[in-house]
């Protein structure tokens, strides 16, 4: 019995370092048999899109080196879940599965259904928590029920915070006698065949090595500049760890106790380094409490009055926002950084959405669905609540009559034109008074010396003063509606 393998089914924790199922199978010091089961049919609506693949391939091989290095390997399979974990168990004699629990409504149940079967089947199943800082559902208010606003749900994190240091890397693995038939990476349809994520190799560094390169530089570059530049897009003042986070390269808690030791041990202090940062993981935590609460939430808003809202399905207006072609810089620039790299900057994020959802009236579903195809770091808690929130229909959400004014927006937050300029290069030789709204003279464009009328950029394709309106009084309309329905 002692020395029958364990299997660690691992999902979005692609790790060795500060990964609780694969500590725990190392340290029964018996085989241990790592495997990726490639099953998008089983993630509902929200298979991975073209950018997380193109991660997710890399990642996986990545993995498999670093698991090499230690006398082991990573067996992939494809789906179904179960059926491949059942083959896997009668080909190894493994009696045990451990896996990190992931939160996604599709993968809880999935989850849930794998475990009760095997358990039936006489198997010991043990998942663990390796990817949030508090298990959802465990951060509850005074009546029991979800926080609905960040600050009382992070103060709450934060009175308890009590993190267990973070557990290295294996340093060996045992290997069973013999590996189980698996299929090769290059075999697996994970990477779609497109020229969409073309040039992202000179981006990003997928894997555990490449996100503690992104945090360290982070550490010694950017964070003590966080409070203040993390809202500048043509600074590289943000950390870049989203995708490693999602793909679970690195986890919370050691981001947490690595950048924010400070607010950890003193959870009062608020002008203690790392403080700024650790509250937006503090806003991952609390996407992914959400979504624990509102399962329903990456398709149904919050606010039910917003399907009273009557949006446009103007199918025209939607490809020019993917395309970044409206003919509003910072728009452009935010849509364009996103074809180019698989990211966008949260600042930009925010912006790109108002203007979707409000000057456009394209339903935030519509926007939700895209990024997720095309960001790197698509995550249905992250994506859902920073659409619900910018769209202001979800939880703390902003106002809708919060309407953003990208020009506005870009004057203050990219003051110079740094950002406009390296991803809209038909403005590059403006001057920075000019960038953020070059046809400020009657919507006409202006020629400026050596430049062709217009520049090749697009005439914006709607008036911002005209669309905000149209934004309020459907919005208006929509509230009056379900009072009158009350
Ligand atoms: P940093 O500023 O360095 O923050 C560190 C980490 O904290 C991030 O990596 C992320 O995990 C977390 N974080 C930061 N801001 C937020 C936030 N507002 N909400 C939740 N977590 C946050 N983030 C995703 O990871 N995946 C998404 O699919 C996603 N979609 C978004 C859609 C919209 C419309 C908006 C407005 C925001 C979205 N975000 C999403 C949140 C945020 O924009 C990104 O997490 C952030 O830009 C990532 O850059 P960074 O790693 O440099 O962030």
């Amino acid at each position: 019995m002692s020395e029958c393998p364990v299997i660690v089914w691992l999902r979005q924790d692609l790790r060795l370092a500060d990964n609780d199922a694969l500590a725990a199978a190392a340290a029964r010091r018996v085989p241990v048999i790592p495997v990726y089961i490639w099953a998008p049919e089983e993630e509902d609506r929200w298979a991975p899109g073209t950018a997380s693949r193109w991660w997710l391939s890399r990642s996986l091989a990545r993995l498999d080196r670093s698991l090499r290095r230690l006398g082991s390997r990573l067996v992939l399979r494809s789906g179904p879940s179960l059926e491949a974990l059942r083959d896997l168990v009668r080909s190894t004699g493994a009696r045990a599965l451990f896996w990190n629990r992931r939160y996604e409504p599709a993968a809880v149940a999935r989850d849930a259904a794998v475990a009760r079967t095997l358990e039936t089947e006489g198997l010991e199943v043990r998942t663990f928590n390796s990817s949030l800082l508090f298990e959802p559902g465990s951060i509850l208010n005074g009546s029991g029920g979800p926080y609905r606003v960040f600050t009382p749900f992070w103060n709450a994190c934060l009175a308890r915070m009590d993190l267990a240091k973070p557990a290295p890397a294996p340093r060996r693995l045992r290997a069973p006698a013999s590996w189980p038939r698996a299929s090769k990476l290059e075999r697996l349809p994970i990477e779609s065949r497109t020229s969409r994520t073309r040039g992202f190799e000179t981006f990003w560094e997928p894997g555990e090595e490449g996100a503690e390169a992104e945090l360290q530089r982070f550490l010694a570059a950017a964070m003590e500049a966080y409070p203040g530049g993390r809202d500048r897009p043509g600074e590289r003042a943000t950390s870049r760890l989203s995708p490693h986070l999602h793909f679970g390269e690195i986890g919370p808690r050691r981001v947490a106790r690595q950048v924010g030791s400070a607010v950890l041990e003193s959870p009062a202090a608020r002008a203690v380094p790392g403080e700024a940062f650790v509250r937006q993981i503090g806003w991952r935590e609390f996407a992914y409490h959400l979504l624990h609460h509102f399962p329903e939430s990456p398709e149904r808003p919050l606010d039910a009055s917003f399907d009273r809202i009557r949006w446009s399905s103007d199918e025209k207006a939607l490809r020019a926002w993917q395309e970044g072609r409206t003919g509003f810089p910072m728009v452009d620039a935010g849509m364009r950084e996103l074809l180019a790299t698989g990211w966008m900057h949260n600042r930009v994020r925010m912006i790109v959405a108002s203007f979707l959802v409000k000057d456009l009236l394209i339903p935030w579903q519509a926007g939700a669905a895209w990024f997720w195809d095309t960001l790197v770091d698509a995550d249905l808690a992250n994506n859902t609540l920073g659409w619900q929130w910018t769209a202001g229909c979800g939880a703390d959400a902003a106002p809708f009559v919060r309407v953003f004014n990208p020009a506005l927006q870009g004057r203050r937050f990219d003051p110079d034109g740094e950002y406009v300029r390296r991803f809209v290069p038909e403005l590059s030789r403006l001057p920075a008074g000019r960038i953020h709204q070059p046809r400020s003279n009657g919507g006409r464009s202006q020629a400026l010396p050596g430049m062709e009328e217009g520049y090749g950029y697009p005439e914006p394709i709607v008036d911002h003063a005209d669309s905000r309106r149209r934004a309020l009084e459907a919005y208006r309309r929509a509230r009056s509606s379900r009072r009158a329905d009350a």
